[in-house]
Order: C-alpha cells, then sequence, then structure tokens
C-alpha cells in the first residue's frame, strides 16, 4: 500500500514560530508581588505559605482547563424530569463543581468568620485575589456564601442553624437537605423587574404564617428577576410585610426533605460569566423565616451586599492582574518588526500603564480588606462610628465603584497587547473581557455607588475626615497627589451641585487614596508613573499614554509572571 511521507503531508507548509510558550504552571500567587507585599502589609503574613501553595494550584489545572470547560458547557435548567414533574434544577458541567469544591475547601467562603488567626479578612483577600484568576463564574456563591453570615447573624436562631453548614469546608452539589450533607451554598434575590437599585419598589409579598415577626415564619408570593446560582441551599430574599420590605431566609428544601415553592423560570442568556447560572424565578408560597425585625429588610441585607462590595473590588483586582500576567507574557516573546514586543518603547508605555493599574487595584483592594479586620474588631468590642467602620463603609463604595470601572478597558487593553490571538477564544482573553463589566452592574451600579458614597457621608459626615486621614499619611512625599488632595476637599463645597458631580468625585477620592497607597508603599517607579498620569495631569485617556521618562523596565518587571526564560 502506498503512504504519503509526513514530510510531503499537504498541511505541512510551515514551522510555527515567533508565539510565546503557554503561560503554565506559575504560581498565580507568589508571582503576583504587589499581593505579596500587600498581604504582608496589611498584617496577614501568615497566609503566605498557604497562599503560594493555592497558587501553584490554581496555575495548573483550574487555569488550564477548569475555567474554559466551565465556561464552554453552559448550565443548562432543567425544569421538568421526564416523567413531566417539576424539578427546577440547574445541571452544571463538572469542571463548575471542582471549581466550587477548590473554593470551598480553600475557605474562601469562610475564612475570616472561623480563623482565629489575626486580619483572616486581608488574609482571605489574598486567597481570593488568587483563585479568582482561574475563573471568575464560580466566586459569584462563593462570595454570597461568605457575605451571606453577617447578615445571618441578626437572627441569632438562624444563625446557629446555618452558620455552621455555610462555614463548613466541604462541597456538596447534591440539592438535598443542608443538614443531611452538612454544608451549605447561600444566594440572595433582591432584584425584581421593576426595579433592582431601587428595591424599595419590591412588589413580592411576605404572609406571615403564625403571627410573624423576627425570625417567624412567612409564606413568599412573587418573582425575582436576577438569582444567580440557583442552585444554592439558601437564599437571603426581600419581600414586602405591612411593616414595609423585610429579609427572609428561604431554603430551597425544607426541613421535612421536600423541595421549597422555589421554581425557576428560565436562565439568563449573559454577555460573560457563563460558567455561572443565573435565572429567574417565581416564588408560589416559598417558606421561609424572616431575618432581622420587620421593615428593616434593607439595613438587615445591606451587611450582605456591604461584603459582596469588598469581593467586587478584590475581583477587579484579580481580572487585572489576569490580564497583565497574559499580557507581559505574550510581550515578552513575541517579535514584531525586528524587536521583542515587550521591548518596543510604546508596547512598554501600554504594558507599564496596565501594571501601574493593577497596582493601584491590588493596594486598595488589600487596605479595603484591612479595614473589614479592623471594623469587625471594632463590633465585636461592641464600638460603633470607629475610624475603621467609618473608612470601611466609604472606601467600599469609593473602591467599587472605580475599580470596576476600570476593569472593562484595563481587560480590552490586555487583549490587544495578543493582536489578533486575543479576540480568539483560546487565548482565554474574551473570557476575561465579557466578564468584566459584571461587578460594575451588580451589587450597585455605578451612579448608584456614586450616590451611595454621598449618603454615606450625610450620615457621617466624619468619614470625609477619616478617609482623609488616611489619604494625608502621604503627605509632603509628591506634590502633585498633594494639591489633588486639596483640589479634593473643596469639590465638596457646592453641595447643591453634588449629585450631579458625584461621579467626578468619587474618581477623585479613588485616585487620591491609590495615589496615597502607592507613594508610601510601592517603589518609586510605579508611584511616580500613577502620580504624573492619574494625578498630575501627564496621562491621556488611553492606556499606553504614561510620560515618556517613566521607568518602564523597572515597571513591567514586578509584574512580568515568573516562568522560565
Ligand atoms: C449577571 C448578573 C447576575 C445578577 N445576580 C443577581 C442576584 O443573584 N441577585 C439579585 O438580587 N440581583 C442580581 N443581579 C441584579 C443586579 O444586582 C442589578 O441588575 C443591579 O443592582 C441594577 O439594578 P437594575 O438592573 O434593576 O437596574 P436599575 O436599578 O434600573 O438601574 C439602571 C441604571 O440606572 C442607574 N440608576 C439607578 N438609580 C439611579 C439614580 N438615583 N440616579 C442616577 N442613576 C441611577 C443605575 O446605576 C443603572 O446604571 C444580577 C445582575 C447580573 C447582570
Amino acid at each position: 500500500m502506498a503512504t504519503v511521507s509526513q514530510s510531503a503531508a499537504p498541511w505541512r507548509t510551515h514551522t510555527v514560530f515567533n508565539q510565546p510558550p503557554p503561560l503554565e504552571g506559575v504560581d498565580v500567587f507568589t508571582s503576583h508581588t504587589a499581593l505579596v507585599e500587600g498581604v504582608q502589609r496589611e498584617g496577614a503574613g501568615w497566609v503566605l505559605e498557604r497562599a503560594s501553595e493555592l497558587g501553584r494550584l490554581i496555575g495548573g489545572e483550574p487555569q488550564q482547563q477548569w475555567g474554559r470547560l466551565a465556561n464552554e458547557n453552559k448550565p443548562i435548567l432543567r425544569t421538568h424530569d421526564r416523567y413531566g414533574n417539576r424539578i427546577d434544577e440547574v445541571e452544571f458541567h463538572p469542571a463548575w463543581h471542582k471549581l466550587m469544591t477548590l473554593g470551598v475547601e480553600h475557605e474562601l467562603h469562610s475564612l475570616p468568620w472561623t480563623s482565629e488567626e489575626p486580619f483572616a479578612h486581608t488574609a482571605r483577600a489574598a486567597l481570593y485575589m488568587t483563585a479568582m484568576q482561574a475563573e471568575a463564574g464560580f466566586c459569584c456563591p462563593i462570595t454570597m456564601t461568605f457575605a451571606a453570615i453577617p447578615a445571618l447573624r441578626a437572627q441569632p436562631e438562624l444563625a446557629a442553624e446555618w452558620e455552621p453548614l455555610l462555614t463548613a469546608t466541604s462541597y456538596d452539589q447534591r440539592l438535598i437537605e443542608a443538614s443531611e450533607k452538612g454544608s451549605a451554598i447561600a444566594g440572595m434575590a433582591m432584584t425584581e423587574k421593576q426595579g433592582g437599585s431601587d428595591v424599595r419598589a419590591n412588589t413580592t409579598v411576605a404572609r406571615a404564617l403564625n403571627g410573624g415577626g423576627a425570625g417567624a415564619e412567612y409564606e413568599l408570593h412573587g418573582h425575582k428577576w436576577f438569582c444567580s446560582a440557583p442552585m444554592s441551599d439558601v437564599f437571603l430574599v426581600l419581600a414586602q410585610t405591612d411593616e414595609g420590605v423585610s429579609c427572609f431566609l428561604l431554603p430551597r428544601i425544607l426541613p421535612d426533605g421536600s423541595r421549597n415553592e422555589f421554581h425557576i423560570q428560565r436562565l439568563k442568556d449573559k454577555l460573560g460569566n457563563h460558567s455561572n447560572a443565573s435565572s429567574e424565578i417565581e416564588l408560589h408560597g416559598a417558606w421561609a423565616r424572616m431575618l432581622g425585625e420587620p421593615g428593616r429588610g434593607v439595613p438587615t441585607i445591606i451587611e450582605m451586599v456591604g461584603h459582596t462590595r469588598l469581593d467586587c473590588v478584590i475581583g477587579a483586582a484579580a481580572g487585572m492582574r489576569s490580564g497583565v500576567a497574559s499580557a507581559t507574557h505574550h510581550a515578552a516573546y513575541r517579535q514584531a518588526f525586528g524587536k521583542t514586543l515587550i521591548d518596543q518603547p510604546l508596547m512598554r508605555n501600554v504594558l507599564a500603564d496596565l501594571c501601574v493599574e493593577s497596582e493601584a487595584t491590588t493596594a486598595l483592594a488589600m487596605r479595603l480588606a484591612r479595614a473589614y479586620d479592623e471594623a469587625h474588631a471594632d463590633a465585636e468590642e461592641g464600638e460603633n462610628d470607629t475610624d475603621a467602620q467609618l473608612f470601611k463603609r466609604l472606601a467600599t463604595a469609593v473602591g467599587k465603584y472605580w475599580t470596576c470601572k476600570r476593569a472593562p478597558n484595563h481587560a480590552f487593553e490586555s487583549l490587544e497587547c495578543f493582536g489578533g490571538n486575543g479576540y480568539v477564544e483560546e487565548s482565554g482573553m474574551p473570557r476575561l473581557y465579557r466578564e468584566a463589566p459584571l461587578a460594575s452592574i451588580w451589587e450597585g451600579s455605578g451612579n448608584v455607588m456614586s450616590l451611595d458614597v454621598l449618603r454615606a457621608l450625610t450620615r457621617a459626615p466624619r468619614a470625609l475626615e477619616v478617609f482623609l486621614e488616611e489619604v494625608r499619611e502621604a503627605q509632603g512625599a509628591d506634590a502633585r497627589l498633594d494639591e489633588r488632595v486639596g483640589e479634593l476637599e473643596s469639590q465638596f463645597s457646592d453641595p447643591q451641585t453634588l449629585e450631579t458631580r458625584a461621579r467626578r468625585v468619587v474618581e477623585s477620592m479613588a485616585l487620591c487614596l491609590q495615589g496615597s497607597l502607592l507613594v508610601r508603599h510601592a517603589p518609586a517607579a510605579v508611584a511616580d508613573a500613577f502620580c504624573a498620569s492619574r494625578l498630575g495631569g501627564e496621562g491621556g485617556l488611553e492606556y499606553g499614554t504614561l510620560p515618556a521618562d517613566s521607568d518602564f523596565e523597572a515597571i513591567i518587571a514586578r509584574s512580568l509572571p515568573d516562568v522560565d526564560r
């Protein structure tokens, strides 16, 4: 039989060259220098070894396989079984369950609530930022489970029942009674068709079964327009009672083992976040128990919302770090016009600018996480309105607005560093890009966050002084920062136009805080480039517009992932 020799095969037209090696097997934590420094600086150095172990794990299969598989194989809604019985189940790819198992076993959902170590929020932030670089979608239920705990504690008997389950370190995907599994995942359902930001417009109603009141049983009727991770075991839900909007704890499986009247209408066909299911649900007399006082639903659930906003900031830092690691790695190998891209002057500007943004976001996220540690410690001492609590409240809103707004364009520029390859799914960059706008919308869209900053200042005017005190810790170190801080103070002088100017004001607050953190803690090259471009008017509207005398090499070297070269 005649054979065609390999070398003569018609598809062997060329040798593949000038393509980078895959970015594999990297310790995602240790190679993130700004994060390693941040976690030590903010008090949780004890987690370094553990974070590095997680970093090595993430750089393997989770980053190389699981994230992609979980996104390519979207969750499927099964409303009925084959006999026509309503089941309301969502089927996920095994990679999703692997990611969930990883998240729960590494205590991304629980560490601050169970650890005896100091600065456990800060430690968790480092672990979460590392793990999210494998895939963002699974972090949604992980975050909601983490964030449910402080809200749950409003009702001690419900906390006694659910907190051990929600902080357990095993994951069980089965839709059975949580007490039988010994663990649980939490979701939240606030948003309705007629309004999400304005939850007081909710039409879902709750009817008391035995008199009502805090901890009592109710029956919920109505719908929710967005309910992510609908296979979670328990949800915090807002519904109207005679006293106003109230918060409820609603399990998917009832105490007798039967299914609650929680029905999934359909799954959203989303821009990104494809691994995760986001659903529309109907509650046909679903059984629930009131969490907190009647009519106090918003203040009760806001405890949860606040902690999810912290994770939006950490998540923005994770996305930017992914982008920077991928872009710098690609540019370190790819040649064009006779030079490696990383050595082309204009590409160096783009890469360095992306690195500076990533560093600023990481520094802010880690400082914010420490504020959560300090604020919780004060609350445990029975103290209210302490400096740490005021800073946490204000900096969460400022940080969520700004870092989440910066993320999409950062992802786009990182993608563009790959040229055409970046627009192709296999590079992983389209997934990063599609995910990027979500955190800005979820849990308080841009305007809502800006207005939340003003609300926080109206409720506690001293918060501004506490915030500025933190910023002023860098006073005298950089004239551009000092000048912007001076301008910032004057931006509050015309209250009548403050709402219209809110985005501008919050942007200035965020830049001053980031500038102060970098001036105090980052290498001079990073801090100088930040202050020149973001505070001193020497930058443009796009990335790649740092002043020509920036120390590009030093800035990029810190962010380039450490692989054998
Ligand atoms: C993928 C995904 C998953 C989600 N998962 C969940 C979930 O699990 N549970 C849940 O409850 N919700 C969830 N949401 C809903 C999300 O939290 C809401 O979409 C968000 O809070 C905005 O609410 P809305 O969509 O009703 O928009 P609206 O409230 O109508 O806001 C529309 C726009 O108007 C702006 N705006 C609102 N008020 C003002 C004002 N006073 N001044 C100026 N501008 C204003 C907003 O900033 C926004 O840009 C999810 C959303 C997405 C995209």
